[in-house]
């Protein structure tokens, strides 16, 4: 295993107080439940990614509009799309952690 972690841009907006209340109050208002899939869900994702440009746009980063709920499996797709060079059994975690996925 590598040790690798991704320096995420959106770690600014994260670590904030503001974020976790927002991520658990959509984690409510979504009962739990992947967006896309149904399962349980996991992870309060940004569905336009938080880059250099629009991270200080709260527009972007705490507006509700701008967020799903996904399970780990549904994050991982999305991640996977953008960031392919990952091999097939690995994702990251909800702290940007590369991790294997257990199938
Ligand atoms: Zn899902």
């Amino acid at each position: 295993m590598s040790r690798y972690k991704r320096k995420r841009v959106g770690d600014v907006v994260y670590h904030t107080q503001a974020w976790r209340k927002l991520r658990h109050y959509y984690y409510g208002k979504r009962h739990g439940i992947c967006e896309q899939c149904g399962m349980p869900g996991d992870i309060v994702d940004h569905i336009e990614e938080i880059t250099e440009e629009n991270v200080n746009d709260p527009e972007i980063t705490f507006n509700e509009e701008n967020l799903q709920l996904l399970c780990l499996s549904c994050h991982n797709k999305k991640t996977f799309k953008k960031h392919f060079p990952i091999r097939e059994g690995f994702g990251f975690n909800e702290s940007g952690q590369l991790i294997e996925i257990k199938k």
